[in-house]
């Protein structure tokens, strides 16, 4: 006589019995929706894959960018990234600056 199983199908969570020690789901209708939604989270997963690849495209096609410009420079790219940071914390720098010297002028005003 054959050993029975019993088991929670993965698909329906229901209880069901088997004499094959592998099954692990119910019915048929389980199994075949358990392809379906296998199906489709492969489905999903090639998505991911598919948005991953166009952000690594996109990074490529902004470092290559990079790199024209700063052969158009005549500068190697470290180089050219480091302008660059300079030239935008220039900015920020020159900026405080004038908000500095703004406040220093009022200083002067009130204390006359
Ligand atoms: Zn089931």
């Amino acid at each position: 006589m054959d050993k029975i199983y019993v088991r929670t199908c993965l698909v329906c969570g229901e209880l069901f019995e088997t004499n094959e020690s592998r099954r692990k789901i119910c019915s048929e209708g389980c199994y075949n929706t358990r392809k379906i939604s296998y199906r489709q989270r492969s489905y999903i997963n090639q998505k991911i894959n598919m948005r991953n690849t166009v952000e690594k495209q996109e990074r490529e096609r902004l470092f290559n960018e990079k790199l024209k410009k700063a052969k158009e420079a005549n500068l190697t790219y470290g180089k050219y990234v480091a302008k660059i940071y300079l030239e935008t914390h220039e900015t920020i720098k020159e900026r405080l600056e004038k908000e500095k010297n703004g406040k220093t002028i009022r200083d002067n005003d009130e204390g006359e």
